[in-house]
Formats: C-alpha cells, sequence, structure tokens
C-alpha cells in the first residue's frame, strides 16, 4: 500500500509540507521506545458534503492520551480540526482515513521530551470497507497489563502487543486473533473492540484492558437508540462460544462481522443478527442518514 504520492502534501508543525520531502530526527524518542501517541480518523463523503467522523472526541482522546502520557501538545482540540479539514481539502479527499501523531524529538534518555511534533496525514480508502466474515482465533498474547501501561491511552508502543497477536492469528491461518486480558476475561481484538449476541442481548467488556474505543462508544449509543438490551460485564472465552453473532469494530474497519471462533461457527446467520443491525445502522450514521432508514 502507498500511502502518499508525489503531490500528497501533511501537515508537520504548524506546516504543510509535501510527504515525499517531510523528515524526522532518527534520535527521536518515539522512533527508539514508542513513546509518542496517534489517533485513526475516518472522514466520508456524506449526504450533506465531506465529514470527518467524531472527529471531536477522537482529538479528545488524543489530548488525553499526551496528557497520561506526560507529552506536551500545544493545539486545541478545535484546531486539531480545523487542521485535519485542510488536510482533507489540500489532498482533495473525500472517503479517507487520518492518521494524526504526536512524536517525540531527539532524547536517548528515558525523561520528558522537550521537542514535541504534530503530524497528520491521509490517504483515500473505501467508503466501507469490503472485508469478509471474519475467522478468528484466541491469540496467546494477552493485553498489555493495566497497571504496567496505561492502555486507556493510544500509545504507539503498544502496538507491539498489536502486531505479535496479528501475526500469530495470519500464521495459524486465521483472519485475526481475539486477545484475553490478565485475568483470563476476553479483551479486545489487536486494533478492534468486541461485541458479541447471545439471546437477545449484547456483551461487550468494560473498560480496563482495552482501548475505549469511539465506535466501540458509537456502537453504544446506537444499542440505546434502537433499544436493543446491552451489557457491559467481563466474561470467559467459555461463553463465547455459546454466542448468536459477534463483531470486532474499530474507526477504520467500521462492524466486522465474526464468522468463527477457534473455527467454531457462531450460532445465528449474520443478517438475522443484531449485529447485522448495529452494523446497518452504523453506516447510516456516519454518512449523516439518519436511525429511521433502518427501523422502517
Ligand atoms: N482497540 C485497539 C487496540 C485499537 O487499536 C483500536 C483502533 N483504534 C480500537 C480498539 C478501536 O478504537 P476506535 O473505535 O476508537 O477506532
Amino acid at each position: 500500500m502507498n500511502y502518499y504520492h508525489q503531490d500528497t502534501v501533511l501537515f508537520l508543525d504548524g506546516q504543510f509540507v509535501k510527504a515525499a520531502d517531510a523528515k524526522t530526527d532518527l534520535f527521536g524518542q518515539t522512533l527508539h521506545y514508542g513513546y509518542g501517541v496517534f489517533e485513526g480518523i475516518r472522514s466520508y463523503e456524506t449526504v450533506n458534503g465531506v465529514k470527518l467522523f467524531k472527529a471531536y472526541a477522537h482529538y479528545e482522546r488524543l489530548k488525553r492520551s499526551c496528557q497520561l502520557m506526560g507529552i506536551p501538545l500545544e493545539y486545541s482540540v478545535e484546531e486539531l480540526v480545523q487542521l485535519t479539514y485542510q488536510v482533507l481539502e489540500r489532498n482533495d479527499l473525500s472517503n479517507a482515513y487520518i492518521r494524526p501523531l504526536v512524536f517525540c524529538g531527539p532524547n536517548m534518555a528515558l525523561t520528558s521530551p522537550s521537542e514535541v511534533s504534530v503530524m497528520i496525514t491521509a490517504w483515500p480508502c473505501e467508503q466501507h470497507p469490503t472485508l469478509k466474515p471474519a475467522r478468528v482465533c484466541i491469540s496467546s498474547f494477552q493485553r498489555p497489563n493495566p497497571k504496567a501501561v496505561t492502555v486507556e491511552a493510544k500509545v504507539c508502543g503498544l502496538y507491539v502487543n498489536s502486531i505479535l497477536a496479528t501475526t500469530e492469528a495470519k500464521r495459524r491461518g486465521f483472519d485475526d486473533g481475539l486477545l484475553l486480558d490478565l485475568n483470563g476475561f476476553v479483551a479486545e481484538g489487536p486494533g478492534a473492540n468486541f461485541f458479541y449476541e447471545k439471546d437477545g442481548v449484547m456483551y461487550t467488556p468494560p473498560t480496563e484492558s482495552i482501548l475505549p474505543g469511539i465506535t466501540r462508544k458509537t456502537v453504544i449509543d446506537i444499542c440505546r437508540e434502537l433499544e436493543l438490551p446491552l451489557e457491559e460485564k467481563f466474561f470467559r472465552l467459555e461463553e463465547l462460544f455459546e454466542a448468536d453473532s459477534a463483531f470486532f469494530c474499530s474507526t477504520m474497519n467500521e462492524i466486522v462481522a465474526i464468522e468463527s471462533i477457534e473455527r467454531q461457527t457462531l450460532g445465528k446467520p449474520w443478517r438475522d443478527s443484531m449485529s447485522n443491525l448495529i452494523r446497518e445502522t452504523y453506516r447510516n450514521i456516519v454518512l449523516d442518514k439518519s436511525y429511521s432508514y433502518v427501523i422502517v
């Protein structure tokens, strides 16, 4: 995948520069230690023009991640949102994925940074991802211990765990992995939160060992709006094998149906599931269409 071409422009430290000309310092703390934070945001060609989906929530999470990590970030949420619209405009993008990154300057010591950079870039993507229903395995990797590192923050270095889990799942012939927390409860995917349906109720783990996903929050709001019962609770693997349906959810891939877990197929055909209703509703919301499109 090429993330940029000759004419791509990105935002870097107060300026719009060509991606091909942008430079970074090889002695940066983020490059060496993973001590930086980032976001992943989607823009859509909606019925009301090009719109960032939940941009304020994403930049509030970026600010919070910086605060939790002790990385100073000078920009306000409003400034970051406006800069992101400019990145889209300057690159003539509509359906796109946006990657803001806050990274630290040269410092080989294990101390707080003095130089902090902000980069915002974007690349085109499909309006809705066309992923096949996922065949999921249980990862041998746990999610990071929340007492060892702040899992609530979207920290670059935490994605080593995600890469290990994804690589293992693919090597074993699966599409993705599902990770447990340090207590053996189901947590989330390498880059997505997890929900399952059983007997007319949706379940998802509480935000203890997981990234508090913005898509997860949107799904919870959809359930409330559609009056679909939903419970946040800790649960073990055994419960999952009884599930009627399940999905992963994230900004990038939206809602991805799960076909099987460790080769065991889930109970209901996807099209009859509550999960499918949630996916269709989500697709309408990101395009600024109303809930009523799916209810009628
Ligand atoms: N968990 C992890 C570990 C992730 O990387 C992501 C993707 N950012 C998510 C959950 C989903 O978060 P969001 O819905 O905010 O994209």
